[in-house]
């Protein structure tokens, strides 16, 4: 087991890729704590990983909103003994439209739970992290970053924030044991990419090498590595996890 006894947060753990991230690291066995928005849909993944044998802590948390992030913290730290050993930011959201129709209601609210949300929980782990000298951020961020994407100034400025927060913070808190790295997923097959009509679901196929979309757990076993010790000397990195999709 490559994350035996250690005690790691997942946001957006509901469904998704949040989900099969939290239900990997239990198997690989962490205490996880599995955070979303919807506390039905986060007792859920619970429970599954309680059938399993782990353990685990449903947790209702909006990202956005501090004071929820820190009693997410405080609930964690309650219940786990007292340390916070990884945290992965991957509650995320989408509100697609061009640049010229985006209405500002959508660039803050999507800024506000990718980006605002990952620096708020960062934040808020990093004290406890750096107080015990050791400690895991990762956090999703997406193979469009570097590149932008039709319809996507929002979530593109977000996930791209996203890898410069990584890079910040790799070496403002690498002395003091904390390494921080993003994984950037391609096209996953989750309640995200549903909704892409068949036309587009085609052009993008063409372009991805192996030719089909990844699955959550792809993700999730990026996000196992890096939380891992075998993961020990990276640190400020992006792992593209997209199955040649940027080549
Ligand atoms: P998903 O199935 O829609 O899951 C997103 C999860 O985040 C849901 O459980 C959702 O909760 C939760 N969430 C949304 N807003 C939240 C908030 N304010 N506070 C707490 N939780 C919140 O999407 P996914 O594809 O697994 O996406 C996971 C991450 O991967 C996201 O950051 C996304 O941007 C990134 N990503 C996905 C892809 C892809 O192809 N799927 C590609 C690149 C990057 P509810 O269900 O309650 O709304």
């Amino acid at each position: 087991m490559r994350l035996k006894d250690r005690v790691a947060i997942v946001t957006g753990a509901g469904r998704g890729i949040g989900r099969a991230t939290a239900v990997r690291f239990a198997e690989e066995g962490a205490k996880v704590v599995v955070v979303d928005l919807d506390l039905d849909e986060a007792q859920t993944v619970v429970d599954e990983i309680v059938a399993m044998g782990g353990q685990g802590l449903a947790v209702k948390v909006d990202v956005s909103n501090r004071e929820s992030v820190n009693a997410m913290v405080k609930a964690t730290l309650d219940h786990f003994g007292g340390r916070i050993d990884v945290i992965v930011n991957n509650a995320g959201t989408i509100r697609d439209a061009q640049l010229i129709k985006m209405s500002e209601q959508n660039f803050d609210l999507v800024i506000a739970i990718n980006l605002k949300g990952v620096f708020n929980c960062s934040q808020a782990v990093a004290q406890v992290m750096v107080a015990q000298g050791s400690g895991v951020i990762l956090s999703t961020s997406s193979l469009v970053a570097p590149y932008g994407n039709y319809g996507q100034t929002n979530y593109v400025a977000s996930k791209a924030g996203v890898v410069g927060m990584t890079k910040v913070w790799a070496r403002e808190l690498g002395r003091k044991g904390i390494r921080a790295n993003a994984v950037a997923p391609g096209f996953i097959e989750t309640r995200m990419t549903a909704g892409i009509p068949e036309p587009v679901v085609d052009k993008l196929l063409e372009r991805i090498a192996m030719g089909r979309f990844g699955k959550p757990e792809d993700i999730a076993n990026a996000f196992v590595w890096l939380a891992s010790d075998e993961a020990r000397y990276v640190s400020g990195q992006v792992i593209g996890v997209d199955g040649g999709a940027t080549l």
